[in-house]
């Protein structure tokens, strides 16, 4: 497997739009690496500069320290899996499965094993006759999964795979990605704008936005201390519930409610007195008991957890709480905040 550079890239198409602006990423070989980010941030016309499916308008890319930056896209050694899985619909399974080794006219025996031991891995020998109309969505897009491997390619890309397929199905597909990963220490490059499959999946998530790369990091880091109010609105799920606060007297200040800051808090905030800044709360990081009244209007029971929806003052606050809540619209509930973050209000960066 291998090794991916990605240098300084910029992408500027023809009609002058500059999707992607100035992006650094070094994938280490069999890195799981997801872009993520809203559509129309840049994450698919990324991945098809590294495909060789759009020019690369600045920038250079290597692969296993061989500069490809110009290099034909069936010179890359590079398989994609798209979406809407782009089988032909008049062959078999196996056809389907051969067809680009058959294409670069490899030894027939090596394309039936390697057609062979690809579809023992996705659970499709029983399938390799019928046509693909004859298949689920989620086969299919193993299907998909199964061309791409039979290549041994040095590079997977993938571009939102699992958003044709219904949610039970995504969560089921998602895990059997994982596994394949594991199985064939592959290096993949995985594009969604589906945060849960960026936490779920990644070693590395890159989070885009406009065009730009907003942080480069672990799952954890992206969760825990994310580089700024984009990142830590994008990542997590419900998203971060965000207060403009002025900083005075050791408290964060918001008309509506004043929290104590803890000693390491106030350490960090020292240059902020007086000032208003960003504080942001994850909803699972409010709990019940303490000095902010929320006055509720919902109680969504998830069965583990409820989330309670509610105004603190004129402020909307989504809580998550463990256990089976039952309040109703109108009650107060009081509650505190166990972590929280703070951002720059000009900058939109963290406050570290
Ligand atoms: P994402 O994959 O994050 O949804 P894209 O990479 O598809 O985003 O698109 C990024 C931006 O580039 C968008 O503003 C989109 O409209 C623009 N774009 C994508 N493809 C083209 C194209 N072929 N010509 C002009 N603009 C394009």
């Amino acid at each position: 497997m291998s090794s991916l550079s990605l240098q300084h890239l910029d992408k500027i198409y023809d009609n002058k739009v500059q999707a992607v602006f100035d992006f650094n990423l070094d994938v280490k070989d069999g890195e799981f690496i997801v872009l993520v980010g809203p559509s129309g941030c840049g994450k698919s016309t990324t991945l098809r500069m590294v495909a060789g499916l759009e020019d690369i308008s600045k920038g250079k890319l290597i692969i296993d320290n061989k500069d490809v930056t110009k290099m034909p896209p069936k010179d890359r050694d590079i398989a994609m899996v798209f979406q809407n899985y782009a089988l032909y619909g008049h062959m078999t399974i196996y056809e389907n499965m051969a067809f680009s080794l058959n294409l670069r006219r490899d030894n027939k025996n090596e394309i039936h094993q390697k057609v062979l031991a690809a579809a023992e891995i996705l659970g499709l020998t029983d399938q390799l006759n019928k046509k693909p109309n004859q298949l689920s969505g989620g086969q299919r897009q193993r299907v998909a999964m199964g061309r791409a491997i039979v290549r041994t390619p040095k590079v997977f890309l993938f571009d939102e795979p699992l958003s044709n397929l219904d949610a039970k199905l995504r969560g089921a597909t998602r895990r059997e990605i994982l596994l394949l990963h594991k199985r064939l220490n592959a290096t993949m490059l995985y594009v969604t704008h589906d945060q849960t499959e960026a936490l779920t999946l990644a070693d590395r998530i890159v989070c885009m936005s406009m065009g730009h790369v907003q942080q480069i990091g672990t799952p954890l880091e992206l969760y825990d201390t994310p580089a700024n109010l984009f990142v830590a609105g994008f990542i997590g799920l419900p998203p971060m519930n965000f207060f403009d606060v002025e900083i005075k007297d050791g408290q964060a200040i918001c008309d509506g409610f004043a929290v104590d800051l803890t000693p390491e808090e106030k350490d960090r905030l020292v240059d902020y007195d007086g000032k208003t800044i960003v504080l942001g709360v994850r909803p699972e990081n409010i709990v019940e008991g303490g000095n902010v009244s929320v006055e509720v209007f919902s109680n969504e029971n998830l069965g583990q957890t409820t989330l309670v929806n509610g105004m603190v003052n004129k402020h909307r606050i989504t809580c998550k709480f463990r256990d089976w809540c039952n309040y109703k619209a109108g009650d107060t509930v009081q509650v505190s905040f166990n972590r929280k973050h703070f951002f720059d209000k000009e900058t939109g960066n963290a406050i570290r």
